[in-house]
C-alpha cells in the first residue's frame, strides 16, 4: 500500500490516499474530490475544473508527475 495526499495529486487539501496500485490511487483521488465537490468544497471544485480544462498534453504532463509521486511514495 502507498500513501499519497490530495495535494500530491494536484487537489487543495492535505486528506490522504492510501491504495495498492496508481489505478486505484486514481480512483480514490477522483472519489474524494467528488465527495468534496458534493459537500459543497469550491477549492476541489477548481481542481477539477483546472484538470478538465487542461490540454491532453498538460494532462498527460500531470499524470506521469502523480504517477512519479505514487511510485516514489514509501510503503505503508
Ligand atoms: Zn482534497
Amino acid at each position: 500500500m502507498k500513501k499519497l495526499t490530495c495535494r500530491d495529486l494536484g487537489g487543495p487539501c492535505d486528506a490522504e490516499l492510501v491504495a495498492d496500485t496508481f489505478e486505484e490511487m486514481g480512483n480514490k483521488s477522483r472519489q474524494h474530490v467528488v465527495e468534496q465537490i458534493q459537500a459543497g468544497d469550491e477549492s476541489h471544485k477548481l481542481a477539477a475544473d483546472r484538470m478538465t480544462e487542461a490540454t491532453l498534453d498538460e494532462q498527460k504532463a500531470m499524470m506521469a508527475e502523480f504517477k512519479h509521486k505514487f511510485e516514489v511514495a514509501p510503503d505503508v
